[in-house]
C-alpha cells in the first residue's frame, strides 16, 4: 500500500483505492467548522441559499467565538443573522455565545474523530490532528460552496514524517516543541504539506497534541497529525466516545515522505517566538529580561486545564509583577469549570489575573486586551504578526504557559529554569 496518512484518508473520501502527491480528489467532508465569520459566508449566497438551501444540517458546526460578548452593534447584528440562520435550517450543530472557541468545542464535544475528514473557515481547523483527524482550513468561498453541495476537491498534499525521540527536560513543553520545529522548518517550510509526528509521542497528551497540530499552520501545513494511540483512545473514552464510533488511519509504515526529520526532544531548551513572525525563534534565555506590561494564558492553543494547571501551581501564593496585566482566556466553558472546580482559577485571580470569557479575545485584536504602542505582550496563543492584537506599534512573543507564568511573576521575559529557582 505504501500510503501516508494523508494519502490513505484522502484516498478514502475520494473512493480511490491509492493517490498520490499532486492528485486531485472530490470529497464529501464530515463536517464544515464555521465560527463568527458564519455571517459573510452566507450573505455570499444568499440567493442560492434560497433556490436550493443547504446540503445538511448535520454538516456544519458554527460556534461563536471571536468576538464574543458582542463589541459593537456591527458583531452583533453578525451574531443575529446567524442565530436567524441556525433556526431557518433546523442546524443542530450550534454553539452560541460562551461556548468556547470553535476548535476546542470540536474536539472536546466530539465531532472531530480518528479518521474523519473536516474541513474549516478557519486556518487553525489544522487542531483535529491531535486526534489522528485529517483536518484543514478552507476560505470562505470555497466553505460557502461546501455548505451548499457538500462537496469540494482537494489536492493529495506531500507529507513530512517528524520522528520525536527522548524525553523533554523539565520546563521544556509542547509548545516549546512545535515552536522550535517552525524556527528550523520557517513559515513556509511546510507549505501545503501534511505534518505527521512520529516517536516518543506517548508522553503527549491530547492536550499537548492540539497545541502542536493547532501550530502546523504557522509552519505552512495543510494538515498536521498524530498517529491513534492508546493516549487518543483514553481521551476519546472520557469524552463519551465508544471505540465503535470511529476507524483510525494510519499511515503505513513503507510510506514514501517527502522529508524526514528527527529531533532528539531531551536537548531541547524553552523558546519564545519574538515578534513579528512565528518562526523567529529564540531560546528564552537570550531574550531574558525584556520587559512585559501584558500576558495571556489562554486561547485555542494553550487554553485548557492542564495549562491553567501548570500556571497555578507556579503562581499559587504568589503575586504577579504590579507592572502586568495577566489575562486568563479558557478555551471553553467545559475548560472554565473543571479549572475553577479543581482551584486553578481562583490562585491565578488571586496572583493578580483577569478572568476574560471563554472565546478568541485578545488573539485576534477585535477587542479586550488590545495593546498600545510600545507595549509587549507574552502569549500563549500561536500568532505574532505586527497588529495582531490591535496595535501594530506593539510586540508579541510567543512561549509555552509555564513561561508566560514564571515571566509575569517577574514582569520581564524569563527563563522558567532560573525564575522557578
Ligand atoms: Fe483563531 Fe485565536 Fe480564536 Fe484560535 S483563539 S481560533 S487562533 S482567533
Amino acid at each position: 500500500m505504501n500510503m501516508t496518512f494523508a494519502e490513505k484518508i484522502l484516498a478514502r473520501y475520494g473512493g480511490e483505492k491509492h493517490v498520490q502527491p499532486g492528485q486531485i480528489v472530490t470529497v464529501q467532508p464530515d463536517h464544515l467548522l464555521m465560527h463568527d465569520n458564519a455571517a459573510p459566508i452566507i450573505s455570499k449566497i444568499q440567493p442560492e441559499l434560497k433556490q436550493y438551501g443547504i446540503f445538511s444540517k448535520k454538516l456544519p458546526v458554527i460556534v461563536l467565538d471571536h468576538v464574543i460578548p458582542a463589541a459593537a452593534e456591527k458583531n452583533a447584528a453578525q451574531h443575529k443573522q446567524i442565530r436567524e440562520f441556525v433556526k431557518t435550517y433546523n442546524m443542530p450543530y450550534f454553539f452560541d455565545v460562551g461556548y468556547g472557541v470553535c476548535h476546542q468545542i470540536i474536539i472536546e464535544k466530539g465531532f472531530a474523530l480518528p479518521g474523519m475528514l473536516l474541513l474549516g473557515s478557519d486556518s487553525h481547523t489544522c487542531s483535529y490532528g491531535a486526534v489522528g483527524a485529517f483536518s484543514s482550513g478552507i476560505d470562505r468561498t470555497e466553505a460557502a460552496a461546501l455548505l451548499l453541495t457538500g462537496e469540494t476537491w482537494l489536492k493529495v498534499p506531500q507529507s513530512i514524517k517528524i520522528t520525536l525521540q527522548k524525553k523533554l527536560p523539565r520546563f521544556v513543553t509542547a509548545k516549546d516543541v512545535i515552536l522550535t520545529i517552525i524556527g528550523d522548518v520557517s513559515a513556509s517550510g511546510a507549505d501545503y504539506c501534511s505534518v505527521e509526528f512520529h516517536g516518543a509521542i506517548a508522553q503527549f497528551s491530547v492536550d499537548e497534541r492540539f497545541t502542536m497540530a493547532n501550530m502546523g499552520v504557522e509552519m505552512g501545513a495543510k494538515n498536521a497529525m498524530f498517529p491513534v494511540d492508546e493516549v487518543t483512545q483514553q481521551y476519546l473514552r472520557s469524552i463519551g466516545v465508544a471505540k465503535t464510533k470511529f476507524k483510525p488511519v494510519h499511515p503505513d509504515p513503507d510510506a514514501t515522505y517527502h522529508k524526514e526529520v528527527t529531533y532528539d526532544l531531551s536537548q531541547l531548551e524553552p523558546v519564545v517566538a519574538v515578534p513579528h513572525s512565528v518562526d523567529n525563534v529564540k531560546p528564552v534565555s537570550e531574550v531574558e529580561g525584556i520587559e512585559i506590561q501584558q500576558c495571556l494564558l489562554g486561547t485555542c492553543t494553550n487554553g485548557r486545564v492542564s495549562d491553567f494547571q501548570v500556571a497555578a501551581k507556579i503562581l499559587k501564593g504568589k503575586k504577579i509583577h504590579p507592572n502586568v496585566r495577566f489575562l486568563l482566556l479558557p478555551a471553553s466553558r467545559a475548560v472554565y469549570l473543571e479549572a475553577e472546580q479543581k482551584g486553578y482559577l481562583k490562585a491565578l485571580v488571586e496572583a493578580g489575573g483577569t478572568m476574560l470569557p471563554p472565546g478568541c479575545g485578545p488573539c485576534l485584536g477585535a477587542h479586550q486586551g488590545a495593546l498600545a504602542p510600545g507595549e509587549r505582550c507574552l502569549s500563549t496563543s500561536n500568532r505574532n504578526f505586527k497588529g495582531r492584537m490591535g496595535c501594530k506599534d506593539a510586540e508579541i512573543y510567543l512561549a509555552s504557559p509555564v513561561t508566560v507564568a514564571v515571566s509575569a511573576l517577574h514582569g520581564r521575559i524569563t527563563d522558567p529554569r532560573r525564575g522557578m529557582n
